[in-house]
């Protein structure tokens, strides 16, 4: 019997290649097995053919990559990485990079797949990819950090492109390591600012890119809240993560939303106050002291307190398997909306369900991002800018409408919200597959 936990991943040495990584442990829960499970409840209930779900389920493509770097202290540094396209029916394979030492390939392989049911439910013209890292970026310099970033993109270099798989921003990755490899891919193939998004403006960026998740979120939340008669200027939220995604949803949410947001983290801890935490104090002092553990005003509380607060919305934004099998049940917000990929597994979405918990999935919820990145895409290969207001427009269509979506898909199948999105997205992905011609 599977253990009811997410798998504690392997840490991989950053000084160390390691062997190929083992993608599960025996009798441990992952965060592949968890998409795979939901993948397999939308594809019954689609009756898909067993061929078309074998295609569709597990990914097109996984390339591993060891990465040697020389360090500042002269020392050979050799790291690993991954690039997994999951499927590109609907279009090329997107999907961020992510930075982080428990990186490995069941969990690159569970955030491409995510990806594919994401561009899917919002409907853009994208497949579904990831990379990372195993690494501790914190542990490096800038000069580190850019040869890395630069090793890496040399070494996917066979398989990304504009037309083929285009990279992004994920943990612990931002404008600049996009900056990098968009110069280190252009160096071979000449000026291709459409090879990455999430880039700066100066280099081709998208006005709106930077918040973009964060807003998305925002509209999720501000949507679903009409779904669920709560009054958005009157709840008490609870935002764990406070990195890009979890800050502008905390800045959108009390600057535009007139919500109060009570709580915030980050790695090293959270802050509590119920009468509401501003967001400009919580910045400055993030700025002064690299975290929001010790902001005044505020009472400290651990990472695993704050998702047990009682609120009325909970907003995971760091990363994955935090509501799990353990937890779930002490869980007291009124709705759960995923802004971080994979944050629920599915003991805690069955304990959600019963406790009539609605959760607004991630592969909707935080769909903001990589539809900015399509607008951004769409303007680099237009060579044509378009300004914030539009870009703002635009994504707010997109998320309305594919919230409708879901909720259509959710009635008829009278299922969970999450896996009301997985069938709109699988049966956009089954259609093109077969449209296409196997
Ligand atoms: P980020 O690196 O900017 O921020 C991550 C935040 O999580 C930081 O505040 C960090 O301190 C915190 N954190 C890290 N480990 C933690 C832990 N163990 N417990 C609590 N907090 C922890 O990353 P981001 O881009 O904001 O991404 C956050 C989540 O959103 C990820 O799951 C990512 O996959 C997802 N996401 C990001 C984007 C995007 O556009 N950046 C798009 C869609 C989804």
């Amino acid at each position: 019997m599977k253990r009811k936990t997410l798998k504690k991943k392997v840490l991989v040495s950053a000084s160390k290649p390691s062997a190929i990584q083992p993608v599960r442990s025996v009798g441990q829960l992952t965060a592949y097995d968890v998409v795979l499970h939901n993948f397999d409840i939308a594809a019954a209930k689609l009756q898909l053919s067993d061929e078309l779900k074998q295609l569709i389920k597990t990914p097109d493509r996984e390339l591993r990559v060891e990465l040697p770097i020389i360090m500042d202290d002269g020392r050979l540094n050799t790291l690993i990485g991954y690039r997994v396209q999951h499927n590109n029916a609907r279009g090329p394979n997107k999907g961020g990079i992510r930075y982080h030492p428990d990186v490995d390939l069941d969990e690159i392989r569970a955030l491409s797949s995510l990806m594919t049911w994401k561009t899917a439910v919002v409907d853009i013209p994208f497949g579904g990819a990831k990379g990372g890292i195993a690494v501790d970026p914190r542990q490096f310099s800038t000069g580190e950090l850019e040869r890395l970033t630069r090793v890496f993109t040399q070494k996917i270099d066979c398989i990304i492109g504009p037309s083929e798989d285009i990279p992004a921003p994920d943990v612990n990755t931002n404008a600049q390591v996009m900056s990098w490899m968009m110069d280190q891919y252009s160096r071979r193939h000449g000026h291709s600012p459409a090879v990455v998004t999430g880039k700066p403006v100066e280099l081709g960026g998208s006005a709106g890119r930077e918040e973009a998740t964060g807003r998305g979120v925002c509209i999720a939340l501000r949507e679903a809240s009409k779904v669920f008669k709560i009054d958005i200027r009157k709840t008490s939220i609870a935002v764990q993560g406070f990195g890009n995604v979890g800050s502008h949803t905390a800045r959108i949410l009390e600057e535009e939303f007139g919500s109060k947001v009570v709580a915030v983290s980050d790695v090293k801890g959270g802050v509590y106050n119920p009468r509401g935490i501003r967001f400009k104090d919580a910045m400055e002092h993030v700025a002064e002291t690299g975290s929001v553990v010790g902001l005044k005003g505020a009472a400290k509380i651990s990472n695993s307190e704050l998702l047990e607060l009682k609120c009325d919305v909970l907003i995971p934004a760091s990363l994955g398997g935090q509501l799990h099998g353990r937890n779930a049940d002490r869980v007291k917000a009124k709705l759960i909306v995923e802004a971080a990929n994979g944050p629920t597994t599915y003991e805690a979405d069955e304990l959600f369900a019963a406790k009539k918990i609605p959760v607004v999935p991630d592969i909707y919820a935080n769909a903001g991002g990589v539809t900015v990145s399509y607008f951004e895409w769409a303007q680099n290969l237009q060579q044509f800018r378009w300004d914030y207001t539009r870009v703002v427009g635009e994504l707010e269509k997109i998320m309305v409408k594919s919230f409708a979506d879901v909720m259509k898909s959710v009635e008829k199948y009278n299922v969970t919200m999450r896996i009301g999105a997985y069938i709109l997205a699988l049966d956009r992905v089954a259609k093109a597959t077969k449209l296409r011609g196997i």
